[in-house]
């Protein structure tokens, strides 16, 4: 079914049965979107787009798309919303272009490459997200000088290698740096259980 932002007029709403309404809050089902299981999870996408703070109008760039999650709740948060996804695994984009197609949202721009070089060149972004490409030497960097003043910075780490950087660029750029754990009840034998997600460290910051 296709999938309309709350935003779209009731009557084409009630027009298609069957088709999804999206809250107007991030954090949407994973299910929702196409993916390989290279997903920012909801509860963390959540947190994420609360830290990236999207205002009417602005530019994300999306860096390490994998499903283009981020950069789409982004483009959600307004029509006027402009987003770039960057990520360079072939089958990942052609998922990113199936999400932006069931989510109406086409404006969000994909390109097909790794940073840093990927980077070169496109619109100055108001806020980035880098979800892969991390270790990657230069990409903090290019992020960085690409922000203009104000700009908002946000970096999710699940290795410890990631986190370390995560936690010397805390310690020289200051920002915030959070842990995020998340416990789910599962079934645990004939009764129930708490089951841990891998912990994820994300460093926020505003330039
Ligand atoms: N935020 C995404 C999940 C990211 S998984 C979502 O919610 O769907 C990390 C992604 O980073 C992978 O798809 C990987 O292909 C990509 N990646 C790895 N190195 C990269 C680089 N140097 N530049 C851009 N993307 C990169």
């Amino acid at each position: 079914a296709t999938i309309h932002p709350l935003n779209v007029l009731a009557v084409e709403v009630a027009a298609e049965p069957g088709a999804h309404i999206l809250p107007r809050s991030a954090g949407l089902p994973d299910q929702l979107f196409e993916n390989d299981g290279q997903i920012t999870k909801r509860e963390i996408r959540a947190l994420t787009l609360s830290a990236l703070a999207p205002r009417p109008g602005e530019q994300l760039w999306d860096i390490g798309a994998g499903s283009g999650s981020v950069g789409i709740e982004w483009m959600l948060a307004d029509r006027r919303m402009r987003a770039i996804a960057i990520e360079p695994n072939a089958g990942r984009g052609d998922r990113i272009l199936q999400n932006t197609a069931a989510f109406g949202v086409p404006g969000l721009e994909l390109v097909r490459g790794s940073a840093p070089e990927a980077l070169a060149g496109l619109p100055r972004p108001d806020a980035i997200f880098i979800g892969g490409g991390v270790s990657r030497p230069g990409v903090i960097d290019t992020a960085i000088a690409a922000l203009p003043s104000g700009g908002r910075l946000v970096i999710n780490a699940v290795t410890l290698e990631t986190e370390a950087l995560l936690i010397a660029r805390h310690g020289t750029h200051g920002g915030d740096l959070i842990r995020i754990s998340l416990d789910r009840a599962r079934p645990l034998a004939g009764m129930t259980g708490w089951e841990p997600a891998r912990p994820v460290v994300q460093w926020s910051w505003v330039k």
